[in-house]
């Protein structure tokens, strides 16, 4: 499984355009500009509809499924699928995401486009060409999902964000998961006075010690914070500060290869009949 980081900011990005504080500064300064999080897999699995355009280099075209979390503007932005439509209006494509993230990306599509728009409730699963993608349940202020999803090579990413501390039914939904890649959220740095559905630099390390507990993250997973918003501190500091728990930090466009033929532990008949 080959996991590029498209986006690795908050909803506003990090440096926030409009914002002169330390981090921000300190992003311009280095020239590192984080985009609105979101995450291409193998090149045809993308996970949340960003309003930004992809790294230097990176191309959708390959993109036969679409993973969106919510129906926040960051990680669902329909005009998105326009573009795609102006250069590929006869490829089919999937469209997976709770019911009301997709009744906004309706208005988007042309009447007769090939693109398909599947519903998911927490709990749900969703099978394309070689892929099961499972749909956990979130803690955000609308409906919400983080995706599970296995790779036919046998990797295996979980992307949780946006979220506050996991409900206890998702940590649950991944005992021995084992996974490759975890890309957790960690939008609030040092403020914890946020009162939103986020993880901050106090929540994040409770939420990997949960994973950890339960077997989903382990010695072999590669955990990486995304949602970085400017509140956290500049980052070299949070690198840091994460690499206390066992997490990185990476810029967008970095390329994460994880699990190449390991065996799923899970359903592992489905790969015998990819739909
Ligand atoms: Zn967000
Ligand atoms: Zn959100």
């Amino acid at each position: 499984m080959r996991v590029t980081l498209l986006g690795t900011g908050a909803a506003d990005g990090w440096p926030n355009p409009w914002c002169t504080c330390a981090s921000c500064a300190d992003a311009r300064a280095a020239g590192t500009t984080r985009r609105q999080t979101s995450v291409l897999v193998d090149g045809g699995v993308l996970l949340d509809l960003s309003p930004a355009l992809p790294p230097d280099g990176v191309s959708l075209a390959g993109v036969h499924t679409v993973l969106i979390t919510h129906a926040h503007p960051d990680h669902c932005a329909p005009f998105a699928l326009l573009w795609r439509h102006w250069v590929r209006p006869d490829d089919p494509l999937t469209v997976v995401g709770p019911a009301d993230a997709l009744a906004t990306c309706e208005p988007w599509l042309a009447p007769d486009a090939p693109v398909e728009l599947v519903a998911v409730t927490p709990g749900g699963t969703v099978r394309r060409r070689g892929y099961e993608v499972r749909a956990l349940p979130a803690d955000h202020e609308v409906p919400a999902v983080l995706y599970d999803v296995a790779g036919p090579d046998g990797g295996r990413l979980l992307y949780a964000t946006d979220t506050g501390p996991l409900p206890e039914a998702a940590v649950e939904a991944v005992r021995d998961a084992a996974f490759d890649v975890v890309l957790l959220e960690e939008t609030f740095g040092d403020v914890r006075d946020h009162d939103t559905r986020h993880l901050d630099l106090g929540t994040f390390p409770e939420q990997l010690d949960r994973l950890r507990a339960v077997g989903a993250v382990t010695g072999a997973t590669d955990v990486v914070a995304v949602h970085l918003g400017h509140h956290n501190p500049p980052a070299a500091q949070l690198a840091a500060r994460l690499a206390e728990h066992g997490a990185r930090v990476l810029p967008d466009g970095a390329e994460l290869h994880a699990g190449a033929y390991r065996r799923r532990s899970w359903n592992s008949d489905a790969s015998a009949a990819p739909a």
